[in-house]
């Protein structure tokens, strides 16, 4: 019975968006090297993705409203993202959107697909009226390097010992959270990521691919936690 047996965290840019809307915006409005050298120090963990955010913003020129509005709509999302949402609305699986990114864009993408009633944790970005992008970090925490947006806690404090959590990602700021939950859902650059650590995932291609599974643990009549994120989540609780 698959009714509301998971918990499902799933990250915004690149994931439920085609591209890394972020990035894309940073690499259009801004100088392409400069961009690139400051994603190679964060891929390389020269700095954090703290910095990464307020090097590139403090880096960008004025921006005109129109411009970036129009540059972010012009973004799409991921075409089986609207079946997977119904999916687990049927189905009374909790979702989380839980984004290294920015709410500018992701309610506005959200809220063009009829989407905004997700629950979405992610950093802040405000465009002033000199066209400067000003970002705000809410859930930072100093231990989660990868991701400004400490995207573990938000798994942590939205599920308990009776949830099997899922996540589904793709990029540098899923690396640290995926070791916190029961089944990960790889791509890209994050599938590399278990490869290279042997951490169990699924690889997937489209959200169809995550509802064949799902449905296949789904009507599993008992299903594995996995030992090492309940290590992981054990340990946060003895040092908070
Ligand atoms: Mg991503």
């Amino acid at each position: 019975m698959i009714n509301g047996r998971f918990k499902i965290f799933l990250d915004f840019d690149g994931t439920i968006t085609q591209s890394d809307v972020g990035e894309e915006i940073f690499r259009k409005f801004l100088d392409k090297e400069v961009v690139n050298k400051i994603v190679e120090n964060l891929l390389s963990d020269k700095i954090s993705s703290r910095e990464c955010w307020e090097k590139l913003c403090k880096a960008a020129p004025a921006i005109e409203k129109d411009e970036l509005d129009n540059f972010i709509l012009s973004q799409k999302v991921e075409p089986t993202l609207h079946h997977f949402i119904e999916f687990c609305e049927e189905h009374n699986l909790e979702l989380f959107v839980l984004s290294d990114g920015f709410d500018y864009y992701i309610n506005k993408i959200l809220t063009r697909e009829d989407l905004n009633h997700l629950k979405v944790y992610s950093n802040k970005l405000i465009l002033d009226s000199k066209g400067k992008l000003l970002p705000y970090f809410p859930y930072y925490n100093s231990d989660c390097k990868s991701t400004a947006n400490c995207k573990r806690n938000h798994i942590i404090d939205n599920s308990g010992e009776e949830d099997y959590t899922v996540f589904i990602g793709d990029g540098n700021s899923d690396k640290d959270p995926i070791q916190y939950v029961d089944f990960i859902f790889a791509k890209k650059d994050l599938l590399k990521y278990c490869e290279v650590n042997r951490i169990t995932y699924f690889p997937f291609k489209n959200f169809d691919d995550v509802i064949v599974r799902l449905n296949e643990l789904g009507s599993k009549k008992r299903l594995k936690k996995r030992h090492q994120a309940e290590l992981k989540r054990r340990e946060v609780f003895l040092i908070e």
